[in-house]
């Protein structure tokens, strides 16, 4: 068969579902393509993570005998079947990207359930191991961790212990959940070679719970990527005022944090919190001026 492949966000990030795909049809003999309008072709597959509010759909294209959507943006309920779900990702679909690095999950679902995030819903209210690291990583130097909320994973030990054999960096991209930090789980994160590494206060409702997490972080890590002992998403527009926002950015500038301002419903936020973003998210900008009062956005 012939099968295009569509990558409908289009952004600079490699689309996991669409490498496991390639991976499968190269592995069972078809020819695996990016999809271009002067081919015919058996099958194309669309993919899309992000929905409207950060990506265009693309409309469908009139060169397949058969079009299968997928993705977040799509659904909550698509899913990969089990072949091609758990097959080696072919990282070299990006080809124009670093070869260095492997992306994945070894977790999937969150037992939270914040209602501004569809996590629980779409992979169930519970972390649960899906994969070894063997599964997706063959010797690269770096690692992009994907997983919602790996601590809360009964076999979260495991996995960690898997990642320091690796020997490889890794980033965990999402934030990993402050409040399951134990000194057991950081003892192990400390045996990680670490990149990066998120958390997040959400909810002001949870800040007491978070800054117990992030105190006893702070007080046992011993890496420190950037300077600081990690990233904090503190997600506003949802249900904090400005001054509860300031309130977390200045108690984790102060922690030896690096505050980051993510913005629920972007495109309907008001002017002053889409300022705070982006005087928050430029550590250069936040590191010569750490008062957000005495911020002049005209100035660089
Ligand atoms: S803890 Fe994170 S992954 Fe889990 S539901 Fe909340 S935002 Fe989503």
């Amino acid at each position: 068969m012939r099968i295009g492949l569509i990558d409908v966000d289009g952004h600079n990030w490699p689309n996991i579902a669409l490498m496991k795909i390639s991976a499968y049809h190269k592995s069972i003999g078809d020819h695996v393509e990016w999809w271009d309008g002067f081919s015919q072709y058996d099958r194309v597959y669309m993919s899309r993570v992000f929905d409207d509010t950060y990506s265009e759909d693309e409309p469908e294209p009139c060169n397949a005998a058969e079009i299968i959507k997928g993705g977040t943006g799509y659904g909550l309920d698509n899913r990969l079947p089990d072949e091609i779900e758990h097959i080696m990702p072919d990282y070299g679909l990006y080809h124009w990207m670093p070869q260095d690095t492997a992306y994945g999950f070894l977790t999937r679902g969150c037992p939270r359930g914040c209602h501004f995030c569809i996590v629980s819903e779409k992979e169930g209210r519970g972390s649960r191991k899906v994969a070894n690291l063997s599964e997706f990583w063959s010797g690269q130097k770096k690692i992009k961790l994907l997983d919602p909320n790996l601590l809360a994973c009964t076999d979260h030990m495991e996995l960690l212990e898997q990642l320091v054999q690796s020997g490889a960096w890794v980033d965990f991209t999402q934030g990993l959940d402050a409040r399951l930090l134990t000194e057991q789980n950081i003892q192990e994160l400390n045996r990680v070679k670490l990149t990066e590494i998120h958390f997040a206060w959400d909810y002001m409702q949870e800040s007491d719970a978070v800054l117990r997490g992030l105190r006893l972080y702070a007080k046992l890590a011993n890496r420190r990527p950037h300077g600081k002992f990690g990233t904090v998403y503190c997600l506003t527009n949802y249900d904090t005022t400005m001054q509860e926002n300031l309130y977390r950015i200045y108690t984790l500038r102060d922690m030896g944090y690096d505050p980051y301002v993510m913005i629920y419903d972007k495109p309907n936020a008001p002017h002053e919190v889409r300022l705070l973003q982006r005087w928050c998210n430029n550590r250069k900008i936040f590191r010569t001026q750490p008062d957000f009062e005495r911020y002049d956005p005209k100035r660089k």
